[in-house]
């Protein structure tokens, strides 16, 4: 199947309030063209040189969004034009995304990544750290970044229970932060991540095909 028609069988079999981010990472220009002739304007890579690269090369109007974990010494690069962080999950990284925000004369919209998965290779901040950030004096200084919700992947496992009781969990706690956006799900989890509450969902695979 087509990109343009994996993407309107997506974006049809999801909530309008749902945000559907295009996960494009290792996928050449002409495939992101494609889908942006389709329509599609909000894209996701998980590497900082390759987003650059992209931006760089595409129209202007595409939203970038950073996917995946993100080094200190690599925010400067992203800072003019990054739509929205996922992967935040430090409190010296925000602290960075602050002060190249400041440098842009931006405000840098950003989620907190929070660990659900029980395998200990994700990155991610437990949902006590998270709240001793939001309610830290010093977050309250970063007047060039916001924290408008947060994100988090599931365990990688055939079990969809199992999913799904990370997904719940994510989505309690997002509940009594009071913020606004909650990025979970993907090619194989995004029914089941929506079902929970999700409201940015991230696809990759299912709409550009499978990667090497
Ligand atoms: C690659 C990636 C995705 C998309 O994965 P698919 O399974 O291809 O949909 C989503 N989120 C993050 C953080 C990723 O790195």
């Amino acid at each position: 199947m087509s990109i343009k028609e994996n993407l309107r069988i997506i974006s049809n079999s999801i909530p309008e309030k749902v945000t559907l981010v295009a996960v494009s990472k290792t996928k050449p220009n002409a495939f992101i063209e494609e889908a942006y002739a389709a329509g599609q304007r909000v894209f996701g890579e998980n590497k900082v040189q390759e987003m650059v690269e992209k931006a760089t090369a595409l129209p202007k109007d595409i939203q970038w969004h950073l996917i995946g974990h993100l080094q200190k010494n690599k925010v400067k690069y992203i800072a003019p034009f990054v739509s929205l962080i996922h992967g935040v999950d430090s409190f010296s990284t925000l602290k960075e995304i602050n002060k190249q925000a400041k440098k842009q004369d931006r405000i840098i919209d950003c989620l907190l990544q929070a660990k659900i998965a029980t395998e200990s290779t994700k990155f991610g901040l437990n949902f006590e750290e998270i709240e001793s950030i939001l309610n830290s004096q010093e977050f309250l200084l970063l007047e060039n970044i916001k924290i408008v919700g947060l994100m988090g992947m599931a365990s990688f496992t055939e079990n969809q229970n199992q999913v799904r009781e990370e997904f719940k969990s994510l989505k309690m706690f997002f509940d009594k932060t009071k913020l606004t956006t909650l990025s979970m799900g993907m090619s194989g989890d995004y029914k089941l991540a929506i079902e929970e509450g999700s409201t940015m969902v991230r696809v990759g695979s299912a709409i550009f095909g499978s990667r090497l």
